[in-house]
């Protein structure tokens, strides 16, 4: 398929599948056992500018598009997924900041998250608080020395290893979802700690950690955009970086029919490779056709996101849903063809079907983002009427 991407965008994409198969490949079982975080690996994208894609040139990015980075998350996730949601929840992270932060904010932090010095986190969701993210109960107190932050975020991405946390809370107990603001914590900040360490499924090798902010007081100068702006900056950032989620989807398909391709090519039952059987021909046609269709919904919504469209909240939701069902398809039938083998630790597949899971219930689960496609649906048809 020609994917028509420039010659940047091919650069790009080869050398993030070269750090992924000469870097993570090597390591991707013994980091996905041990679930440690990858340092090592990320210390190797930030040293060849990849936390560069996502930060504009002017504060040492280099301006990449919503495509270029869901090139970087698919090479990567097509071999480790869990070192993909690392880098990507960075590019998350910075999110809020890129979109709404002020002068001084991006001076102040975007040339380090660039150099790849400071990873970040987006802190949303609570243990009451995950589908239904505007019933956050984590408050942000303004008082004459700043805001004092109290409450507990779960399920972080990055948790404890990232330095800069963008953190929604309450400005205004009263107005709920309306009275949710964005804030800038730095880790070492006094009353921020870190909660329960996750021990997942899948993408193992990255974190997910509870924080925990007990009268954590912040300068008043680290509110990203005006006090009640929070939710509706959080569903606009979090449009943008769905087809990310699509792209890490795409990655692990990738990974996973590869994989059983070259599987069924080796296998002999009855004397011939099991290649040559029609029901797994049609089950790797099957594989590879869906792969391509979520791969052409992802790139193709990240370019008009790319092109300055200011609404694409269906067309984002549309590429998540359907590339995460595809990578959820699509390892669990690599899984199949590989047989008893698929089932065991010393074969990637397992893992990559693990994998796959969470890109159907993180950044809006998969039933939610269908309920957001079908009102999408239902005003276009009222606008007709
Ligand atoms: C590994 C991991 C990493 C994560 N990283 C982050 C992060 O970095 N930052 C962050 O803020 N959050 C993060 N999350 C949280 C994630 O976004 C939530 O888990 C997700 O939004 C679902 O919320 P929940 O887990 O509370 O499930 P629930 O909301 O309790 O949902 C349970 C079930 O009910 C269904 N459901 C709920 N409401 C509806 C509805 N209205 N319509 C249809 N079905 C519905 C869901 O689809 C699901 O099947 C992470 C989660 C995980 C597991």
């Amino acid at each position: 398929m020609e994917y028509f991407l420039d010659e940047q965008q091919k650069t790009l994409k080869s050398l993030a599948r070269r750090i992924a198969e000469e870097r993570i490949l090597p390591v991707r079982a013994e980091l996905d056992e041990k679930e440690e975080f990858p340092w090592a690996i990320m210390k190797d994208l930030a040293d060849s500018d990849m936390f560069r894609v996502f930060v504009p040139e002017e504060y040492d990015g280099l301006g990449g598009g919503c495509l270029d980075l869901c090139l970087v998350i698919e090479e990567i996730s097509r071999v480790c997924s869990g070192v993909a949601v690392s880098y990507a929840a960075t590019g998350l992270g910075a999110a809020v900041l890129l979109e709404y932060g002020t002068e001084e904010q991006k001076q102040k932090y975007l040339p380090d998250i660039a150099a790849g010095k400071k990873l970040t986190a987006f802190a949303l969701t609570e243990p009451t608080a995950g589908s239904d993210a505007g019933a956050i109960k984590t408050t942000a107190e303004r008082t004459t020395e700043g805001y004092v932050i109290n409450g507990t975020k779960q399920f972080i991405t990055n948790g404890g290893e990232a330095e800069i946390y963008t953190v929604i809370a309450l400005t205004d107990k009263a107005k709920g979802a309306r009275g949710a603001s964005a804030f800038l914590v730095e880790k070492d900040t006094p009353g921020f700690s870190f909660g329960k360490k996750e021990k997942k499924m899948g993408i193992r090798t990255s974190s997910t950690r509870e924080l925990i902010f007990r009268n954590c007081l912040i300068p008043e100068e680290n509110i990203i955009g005006r006090e009640g702006m929070g939710f509706i900056m959080t569903m606009k950032v979090l449009d943008r970086s769905r087809p990310g989620i699509g792209a890490q989807a795409v990655g692990i398909a990738q990974g996973a029919l590869e994989a059983a391709v070259d599987y069924a090519q080796n296998r002999i039952q009855f004397g011939h490779p099991i290649i040559t059987l029609p029901v797994v021909q049609n089950m790797l046609a099957e594989m590879a056709i869906r792969v391509e269709a979520a791969r052409l919904l992802v790139y193709a919504t990240a370019r008009t996101i790319d092109s300055g469209v200011k609404n694409f909240t269906e067309e984002a939701s549309m590429a998540k849903v359907f590339a995460s069902d595809t990578a959820m398809k699509v390892t669990t039938d690599a899984v199949q063809i590989f047989g008893g083998a698929g089932y065991m630790r010393d074969y990637p597949v397992e893992k990559m079907m693990r994998d796959a899971k969470i890109t159907q219930i993180y950044e809006g689960s998969n039933e939610v983002l269908r309920g957001t496609i079908a009102a999408g649906l239902r005003k276009r048809k009222a606008r007709r009427e």
